[in-house]
């Protein structure tokens, strides 16, 4: 006879106990279907089925435990209603012995408090803490896991974060796939806990942005890092799910060569004829990485995903960079669309990589490759590996000894220098072609690593650094070489919502502290007269992030007027033309005063040229003076003195400016 549902929970109880070989007795001689039968049973009775005293006390402990946990399954299986049902109960085993259905790996489903020892903490997110820990199977047999715990007030779980741990569990409940993190269980005690896989080497993204000596990631490693991506990403879309927070930060490391998408809190499932979901409110979104229909409508799609997953791309080949660094988030949609911008090529990003990424990033969300057609593109746009064959010493080539292992990022067999990696050196540039042979010769010259088409690629504005490096030697040290074109950027150039995050962010892309989300987003910098309506939602630059406690206007608008007196122009107020407009040494100055503070617009920096009568480095300087005066109650003089204090890292500078009390 097979176990009833009903009374599973006992079975469930006295097998967590050792005891399930009382599950018949109990039944069927004592007649227990529930809990507060328990109530009604004597010793004696317990007895009389041949369980001794020790035994007894066992059961009453765990069914102590039992009933408090039942309060707390109440609500839990409210929400998870609906969401998982066929995940409520394991199905019951097919013959009458009792035992529970136990997929290999264990089960994904409630796991007992005391069957979880949590350890050293791991990293933090919105709704809970991550640690590593150990569970022990009912066979006695222990396995690492993560351990998530549901964060929790003096009040309980907010309802909506409690509502995001229990749909990501849901969503978890039902995935596998061998590049999506499994989810063990869920442990209903106090506070609730979600019993992961463990991803023993952490996040991606905190591997990117390791400080030396931990060397860079390989490109080849990075491609297949992609196509891992691109597999775990098309099993969702099969699924019927759109991911929504695709970045670095969600990806884990489950070994040196493994990635596994994590980070389940913004699953939803794609609903209605065209597959979209439409967020219903404002929540916290990753500005940075979302399409422009999700920044727009709150749309999400697999095309949404599509566009999250070029951002990635970018990311690892940028070495962990935060995307649009600088960039009040309001302006990321205004660049997207009005300016047809794009992040630009990271130099260890082949051409062939970055015109598949400029197609995930097509307006257009049916423009975009789906994502089981990405893996064959990847596997098209892959990186060739090589030999040196003779040593390369020419200055300002990539320096090589016969025998390193050489990735061959941009190479054509035509052309007579290509760009690489050394394998040995980690180090990437430019070399004579004929100082490398093909490892697999079938594979790379006859198919050239970018087979891209360059056109489109090359109308962005975002585009790659072009041909200029392909005709002369290049070669940097890795860490230079991954940050160069984003050096510029960095530190002065952080988005809003990076320069508010004070400190370092843990996990690298990490959540922001839940307090300063509501500085961020209510006193962002002030907004150019001309620009169009402020998108819907609230931003996250890094992270979903919990919903604000003071319900956030919306649409947000700036909390304090747009200043003037410095050259902070809008469009409307910029003269064009002019004498020097045309001038290709000061159309250099203005790139170069734009690279140098990221997220101003280019009249903005042809009006400080201007007032600085043409000299970059104080064009820069007032620009930052202004950044800071706008993000601050200060007098510009104040600024200054502080920027000049922090030796105008404006980032530093702003990070002072916010932590005054
Ligand atoms: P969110 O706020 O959206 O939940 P998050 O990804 O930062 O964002 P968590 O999912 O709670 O938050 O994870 C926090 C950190 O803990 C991660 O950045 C990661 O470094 C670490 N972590 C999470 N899950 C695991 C895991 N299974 N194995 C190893 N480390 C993990």
């Amino acid at each position: 006879m097979l176990p009833e549902a009903s009374s599973l929970w006992l079975l469930r109880l006295l097998r967590d106990m050792q005891l399930a070989q009382f599950y018949r007795p109990i039944l069927e001689e004592l007649n227990v279907t529930r809990p507060e039968h328990f109530d009604f049973v004597r010793p004696e009775d317990l007895d009389s089925i041949g369980m001794g005293r020790p035994a007894q006390r066992r059961l009453a402990e765990a069914l102590k435990r039992h009933r408090s946990g039942i309060k707390a399954k109440n609500w839990v299986y409210k929400i998870l209603g609906g969401l998982a049902p066929e995940q409520k109960e394991s199905p019951p085993c097919p013959d009458s012995s009792p035992c529970l259905h136990e997929p290999e790996g264990g089960l994904k489903c409630l796991i007992p408090e005391g069957a979880v020892c949590r350890g050293e903490l791991l990293g933090s997110g919105c709704f809970g803490v991550v640690h590593r820990g150990l569970w022990t199977l009912p066979s006695g047999q222990s396995i690492p896991v993560a351990v998530k715990s549901l964060r929790v007030g003096p009040e309980g779980p907010v309802g909506t974060e409690l509502g995001d741990f229990l749909r990501e569990v849901s969503v978890m409940m039902k995935l596998d796939h061998p590049h999506v993190l499994r989810l063990h269980g869920l442990v209903l005690g106090q506070p609730l806990q979600m019993v992961m896989e463990l991803a023993p080497l952490g996040s991606l993204h905190a591997r990117l942005t390791a400080p030396a000596p931990t060397p860079p990631l390989p490109v080849s490693l990075l491609c297949l890092f992609l196509r891992q991506l691109a597999g775990a990403m098309a099993y969702l879309g099969s699924r019927g799910l759109v991911h929504r927070d695709l970045a670095t930060r969600n990806l884990l490391l489950a070994s040196p060569r493994t990635i596994k998408v994590a980070d389940f809190g913004l699953v939803r499932p794609l609903g209605g004829a065209r597959g979209r979901y439409v967020m219903g409110g404002p929540r916290p979104i990753p500005y940075a990485w979302c399409a422009p229909e999700s920044l727009r409508q709150g749309a999400f799609s697999s095309a949404s995903d599509v566009w999250m997953f070029g951002v990635t791309l970018w990311e690892m080949f940028s070495g962990g960079e935060e995307p649009w660094a600088g960039v009040p988030p309001y302006l990321i949609l205004h660049r997207l669309e009005k300016d047809r911008a794009r992040l630009p090529r990271p130099p260890l990003c082949s051409r062939a990589l970055y015109s598949l990424a400029l197609r995930c990033w097509a307006p257009h969300p049916a423009d975009r490759p789906s994502f089981s057609s990405l893996e064959g593109l990847l596997q098209e746009a892959r990186v060739s590996e090589g030999r040196c064959v003779r040593e390369v010493t020419e200055p300002g080539a990539l320096r090589m000894e016969p025998g390193d292992p050489i990735t061959i990022i941009d190479g054509s067999p035509d052309a007579a220098t290509w760009r690489g990696q050394n394998g040995r050196t980690f180090k990437a540039g430019s070399f004579p072609a004929s100082a490398v042979a093909l490892a697999d010769s079938g594979s790379a010259l006859t198919h050239p690593a970018h087979r891209g088409s360059p056109a489109r690629r090359e109308r962005c504005r975002g585009s790659p650094d072009g041909d200029r490096e392909k005709s002369k030697f290049q070669e940097l040290p890795p860490a230079q070489r991954r940050k160069e074109p984003l050096q510029r950027m960095r530190g002065i150039s952080k988005s809003l919502e990076s320069v508010l995050s004070l400190g370092p962010r843990p996990t690298g892309g990490g959540s922001s502290p839940p307090e300063l989300r509501h500085t961020r987003a209510s006193q962002g910098p002030p907004r150019p007269p001309d620009l169009p309506p402020r998108p819907l939602f609230v931003s996250s630059s890094s992270q979903p992030t919990q919903p604000h406690k003071v319900p956030p206007p919306w649409p947000r608008e700036p909390s304090h007027n747009h200043r003037t007196g410095v050259p902070r122009a809008s469009k409307a107020t910029v003269p064009s033309g002019g004498p020097w407009s045309a001038d290709p040494e000061w159309q250099g100055k203005i790139k170069e005063v734009e690279l140098s503070v990221h997220g101003v617009t280019y009249q903005e920096c042809q009006v400080a040229l201007r007032a600085a009568g043409g000299d970059v480095a104080s064009a820069v300087r007032s620009l930052k003076v202004e950044q800071l005066f706008h993000l601050s109650d200060l007098s510009r003089a104040d600024c200054l003195r502080i920027l000049q204090r922090h030796q105008w890292d404006l980032s530093a500078a702003s990070r002072y400016v916010l932590a005054r009390p």
